[in-house]
């Protein structure tokens, strides 16, 4: 019976516990034996009881449960081949041949390096005593590494989302909503703060769904299709007073932490808040999201992907060969799909994944200033 372990890794995000549910349950009904490995590869390098096999009932009420149960890690040592000589180790020790990693580029991008180096290391561990050669025999052909992507961000190419972006998007709505309340009362202008890092997705899907004002992304995406960005501060402003004029009674400016300018130079939130004030003399209040925008509990949407992507990855695994690369479970347009994991990556690092110019334009021209929406 084929063993697979389940871990998560990297930051957190709503949905992981559906996906360790999904991978948990269908690995049970496709007879193999599911293990869970607790915080990341912090567990995997550990092992001893960072390594459980999980039953049944062991993921009872995870599918509404925020983050991840299992625990999560940012894992300095398993970046090293010493670290991952361990991992190698305890994955034999406990008979697992199997991975499905939750996780982001970073968590993926390590999965496949294990991969790839999987024979030299248990070579070196027999040789080095600690295993003997029996014990590696039947594992030794192929370790099988399959991903899911969970990152609130969307930042993953070839996917078109990834598992805790829409309950990150629910929690900014939210936030953006009350912000919007007390804007309208005093008449103020917000400038806010999510996360994204290098990936504008959050700020424009959030832009879009609460009718931002203007909105900053890492893309740099001109502010509107014809600009040149070479003055976005007057540009911004020309706007902002523009949507006042037609008598709006609030601002509100939205910039993804990673934002930056035509010259690659980082756009601050406090900048932004004293240009507005300065130049339109407008009450202006900086709001950084921060954590809250992580999740808590997730949306209807994050646990039915995260369960089918599990059952597929569970699939992924009883199909997978030696010569295939490992795959990298996604969707696109709507259907669960397998696409080679490291070229997901490396289009992630070459490119980026891409921000819309359609959606640009249309949180910048669908304000209407009458409804203050
Ligand atoms: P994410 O998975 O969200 O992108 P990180 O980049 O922090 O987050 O990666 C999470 C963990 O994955 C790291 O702490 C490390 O243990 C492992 N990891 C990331 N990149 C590599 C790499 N190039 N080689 C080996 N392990 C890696």
């Amino acid at each position: 019976r084929k063993r697979v372990g389940i871990l998560t890794s990297g930051g957190d995000s709503s949905g992981m516990n559906a996906a360790v549910r999904a991978i948990t349950r269908y690995s049970i009904y496709k007879n193999c034996i599911p293990y869970a490995i607790f915080d990341g590869y912090d567990g995997l390098v550990e092992g001893g009881s960072k390594i459980r096999e999980y039953g049944w009932e062991n993921v009872r009420g995870f599918l509404a449960v925020g983050g991840t149960s299992i625990g999560s890690a940012r894992c300095l040592i398993f970046r090293e081949r010493e670290g991952r000589l361990k991992a190698a180790y305890n994955l034999i020790k406990n008979g697992i041949d199997a991975l499905i990693i939750i996780g982001g580029d970073g968590s993926l991008t390590g999965a496949n390096i294990l991969r790839t180096e999987w024979k030299g290391l248990l070579d070196e561990l027999v040789q080095k005593g600690k295993l003997q050669e029996s014990e590696c025999s039947v594992l030794r052909n192929n370790l099988t590494i399959v991903g899911l992507v969970g990152s609130i961000d969307n930042d993953m190419s070839l996917t078109d989302i990834t598992i805790g972006a829409y309950t990150s998007l629910h929690r900014i709505c939210e936030s953006l909503d009350s912000l919007t309340s007390t804007a309208l009362s005093h008449q103020r202008a917000f400038v806010v703060e999510v996360m994204g890092r290098h990936c504008g997705w959050l700020a424009l899907m959030a832009a879009i769904a609460v009718g931002a004002d203007w909105v900053f992304l890492p893309e740099r995406p001109p502010p509107t299709v014809e600009s040149t960005f070479e003055d976005w501060e007057t540009e911004m402003c020309n706007r902002l007073l523009e949507q006042r004029k037609l008598g709006s009674k609030k601002t509100l400016v939205i910039v993804c932490e990673g934002a930056i300018d035509r010259h690659l130079k980082p756009i601050k939130p406090e900048y932004i808040k004293q240009v507005i004030d300065k130049r339109c003399g407008l009450d202006t209040r900086v709001t950084t999201l921060g954590h809250v925008q992580r999740g808590g509990t997730p949306c209807a949407f994050d646990r039915i992907l995260a369960t089918l992507q599990g059952v597929q990855s569970v699939e992924a695994v009883l199909k997978s060969t030696p010569d295939t690369p490992a795959p990298m479970i996604g969707m696109s347009q709507n259907k669960i799909t397998s696409v080679p994991l490291m070229k997901a990556v490396e289009l992630t690092h070459a490119v980026g994944k891409a921000i819309s110019e359609k959606n640009f334009k249309l949180a910048m021209e669908l304000r209407d200033p009458d409804f203050n929406a």
